[in-house]
C-alpha cells in the first residue's frame, strides 16, 4: 500500500450516508466550500500523522482540492499551517487537482502550483483524460502523477480504444518521468492488464471500498 485517498461523506442522523456529488455542488454554491476543504485537509492530514504515530508505515495521502479551493482558499497559505498544525512531513501528502476551465493554464495557476511544490507536498491530477487540455497541462504543470481516469480503466480489457488510451498514457507518463495511477480498478483482468503494461500504482474496488479511517488502520 503506498497511499489512500481522503473521501468526504455526510452521514447524515436521518437521511443516512448523502454521496458528496449530492452536497459539493451546494457547498460551492453557498460559498463555504473552502473552509470545509480546509477542515478536510486538516483531517486527513491529522489521520496521517496518527497512522505513524500508531507504529504503521508512513503512506501518501492524497486530498481532493477543487478549483474554487486553489483560487479563492489562498491554498498555499492553508496547505502550510495545516502540516505545521497537524506535523505532517509534506512528503506525505498528495493534492489532486481536477482539469477544468477554471484550473487553466495561465500563469497564475502555474505560480500557485509552484508554490505548492516548493512548500514539498506533491500534486496530482485527477480524472486525467476527460478534461479538456490534458497534453498542454503535462507540457506546463509541475505534475509529480496522472491519475488515469476510471472510464478509460473500466474498458481497458474489453474495447481496444480504451486501451491503447491506457497505453498511451503510461508510456507518455514514462517519457516525461511522471508516475501514473489507474483508477477504478475493479477486476483482477484489469490489474493483470496493467501490470504487464507495467504501471505501478492502482487504486479501486478490487482493492478496497472506501473505508471508515478506523477500518483503515
Ligand atoms: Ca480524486
Ligand atoms: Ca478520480
Amino acid at each position: 500500500i503506498t497511499g489512500v485517498e481522503a473521501l468526504l461523506r455526510w452521514r447524515h442522523p436521518e437521511e443516512g450516508l448523502i454521496s458528496p456529488n449530492h452536497f459539493i455542488p451546494q457547498l460551492e454554491e453557498m460559498g463555504r466550500m473552502v473552509e470545509v476543504g480546509r477542515w478536510v485537509l486538516r483531517a486527513a492530514c491529522h489521520q496521517n500523522v496518527a497512522w505513524q504515530q500508531g507504529g504503521l508505515s508512513p503512506i501518501r495521502t492524497a486530498v481532493n482540492v477543487s478549483a474554487q479551493q486553489f483560487f479563492q482558499g489562498n491554498i498555499v497559505d492553508t496547505v502550510e499551517s495545516v502540516l505545521h498544525e497537524t506535523g505532517l512531513e509534506p512528503k506525505w501528502l498528495e493534492l489532486e487537482l481536477t482539469e477544468s476551465r477554471i484550473l487553466d493554464g495561465s500563469e497564475a495557476t502555474i505560480k500557485i502550483m509552484r508554490d505548492l511544490k516548493r512548500i514539498g507536498v506533491s500534486l496530482s491530477l485527477d480524472d486525467f483524460g476527460t478534461g479538456w487540455s490534458s497534453l498542454s497541462y503535462l507540457r506546463n504543470f509541475p505534475i509529480d502523477r496522472i491519475k488515469i481516469d476510471q472510464s478509460f480503466i473500466r474498458d481497458v480489457t474489453s474495447q481496444s480504444a480504451a486501451e491503447a488510451v491506457v497505453k498511451s498514457i503510461l508510456s507518455l507518463g514514462r517519457k516525461l518521468g511522471i508516475a501514473c495511477i489507474a483508477e477504478g480498478v475493479e477486476k483482477p483482468q484489469q490489474r493483470d492488464y496493467l501490470q504487464k503494461q507495467m504501471c505501478a500504482e492502482m487504486q479501486g474496488f478490487l482493492f478496497s471500498r472506501p473505508l471508515a479511517a478506523a477500518d483503515c488502520s
